[in-house]
């Protein structure tokens, strides 16, 4: 018999600002809708009125996911070079205010379990605590990453000085040891207030009723083991993944990658981005099209116009204001006609790495990124740029040994051509390259049985559905 509306658990869940941010939770929500029959809320804030893609995508979600945007909370007395992180943990805590009135009339109606944040959002829970809602996190990143901002605490008292002047790297319990410098952004300027924002959201992890993880334990054993270790002092540990998008939006430009795939052999395709936000600057832009085109190989580029050319280059804006390929060498378009691909600024990502013809990612390893790929079985180059995404190039090619690493010019800061085409090549016909494709095939195997029935990450999402749901008997 379906459960009244007042009775069916509800899970209200508020992702940080920007879509990297609410798409990962989007398919978690869909997750507990579609699987355990659940109801979800998502409260979105924002700095600004809600983005056309932001619309698009909550509108097409099942009917058992509501959505509404909370009142945009006023950023702009903030000074313009205030930090990504600073501002979505700003955005948060201004829209707290509109989460009370939206809790208010949401517990009166359902029966609310939880309230779900992501990495930016812990401010909130105090808010759920005033409604005695238990707070979870839903963090879309490795286990490694995850440790890390769970000792990040004890790392700011012990450590003196910057991280990025560490002679050693840090270790932590079951993790690959991470260089200083490779750390996450905010880690790397302790005097600025983005490293301050940021260790007083991370610093509330501890006050999760529990934190999903969008890993699995197959394919982080170690370092999940260790998160979850009793003694450790964290919350219980919940590894729910590989939950990641099937399909994107489709435009135009979607289409057309799509059926050039299909006109192209089997595994033949080198498919080349750096996620939502990632621009090169223009030395290192022109050396990436040239790499390309010496390695011989088939590709799909989404270019992004360089980012010393482009102010407006950021986190919130996917699409470049002018148009990028003017930017690639002279002739290079027209050379590689038939060969290559260009696509301004944004591609079909989840289903050009589902196509058969697509063999390779070279990705700047976003953790979304690096599991749309793992799902896929494509094996990586991991080109890191910003964010967490070092510390994912270091687990993606020492510790899960399924990327290839191009090394950088440590003089120049580039990496030049020549060892783009080496690392190309190598991926497609070298020894190496057999090795990192036999491993991603492997993974996506385990991260398919991870999310199946009876598979590791079902199993540890069911505990926590029948603990909520047992949570439901006064409802
Ligand atoms: N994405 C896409 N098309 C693009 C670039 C990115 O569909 O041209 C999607 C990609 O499939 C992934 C997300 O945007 O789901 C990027 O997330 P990720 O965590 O990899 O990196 P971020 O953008 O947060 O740096």
């Amino acid at each position: 018999m379906e459960e009244a509306q007042s009775q069916t658990p509800h899970v209200l869940m508020m992702p940080s600002p920007g879509m990297g941010h609410l798409i990962p939770l989007i398919e978690f929500a869909k997750r507990l809708v579609l699987l355990h029959r659940f109801t979800v809320t998502f409260a979105v804030p924002s700095g600004d009125a809600p983005s056309k893609a932001q619309i698009s995508v909550l509108n097409s979600l099942p009917s058992a996911i509501d959505h509404i945007f909370l009142p945009p909370a006023p950023l702009n007395d903030l000074p313009s070079n205030t930090k990504a992180e600073t501002i979505i943990v700003l955005a948060v805590s201004r829209s707290l205010p509109s989460l009370r009135d939206l809790f208010k009339s949401i517990v009166a109606q359902r029966n609310l379990v939880a309230l779900v944040v992501d990495q930016f959002g812990t401010v909130a829970f105090d808010v759920a605590k005033e409604f005695s809602v238990s707070p979870y996190i839903y963090f879309p990143c490795a286990a490694t990453t995850l440790s890390l901002i769970l000792h990040m605490p004890k790392l700011d008292e012990s450590v003196t000085g910057e991280y990025r002047d560490l002679t050693e790297p840090i270790r932590l319990p079951g993790c690959t040891p991470i260089p200083g410098k490779e750390l996450p952004d905010p880690f790397l300027d302790r005097e600025n207030d983005s490293y301050k924002f940021f260790l007083d959201t991370m610093k509330r992890f501890v006050l999760a009723e529990g934190i999903f993880l969008n890993s699995f334990l197959e394919l982080e054993p170690s370092a999940i083991n260790a998160l979850q270790l009793s003694g450790s002092g964290n919350p219980p540990i919940y590894p729910v993944g590989p939950l990641v998008k099937v399909d994107s939006s489709g435009s135009e430009e979607g289409v057309e990658c799509l059926n050039w795939l299909d006109e192209q052999p089997h595994g033949s395709v080198l498919f080349v981005s750096f996620g939502s936000g990632g621009t090169l600057s223009s030395v290192q832009l022109n050396e990436l099209a040239l790499g390309l085109e010496m390695s011989g190989q088939k590709f799909i580029w989404v270019v992004r116009s360089p980012s010393d050319k482009e102010a407006s280059a950021s986190f919130f804006s996917v699409h470049s204001q002018d148009d990028p390929l003017r930017y690639l060498p002279e002739g290079f378009v027209e050379r590689n006609r038939g060969r290559g691909l260009m696509v301004p600024s944004w591609a079909p990502q989840a289903q050009i790495l589902k196509h058969g013809s697509t063999g390779g990612f070279l990705s700047h390893c976003g953790w979304n990124s690096t599991l749309e790929s793992l799902v896929s079985g494509v094996p990586l180059i991991a080109w890191p740029l910003y964010a967490e995404q070092r510390v994912n190039a270091i687990i993606l090619t020492e510790e899960i040994k399924a990327a290839l690493r191009p090394k950088m010019n440590e003089e120049s800061g580039i990496i030049e051509k020549e060892e783009i085409a080496k690392v190309v090549k190598c991926l497609f016909e070298g020894e190496e390259g057999k090795k990192v494709r036999a491993k991603m095939e492997e993974l996506r195997v385990a991260g398919e049985r991870a999310i199946g029935d009876g598979g590791s990450s079902s199993r540890t999402l069911l505990e926590v559905v029948q603990k909520w749901r047992s949570s439901n008997v006064s409802g």
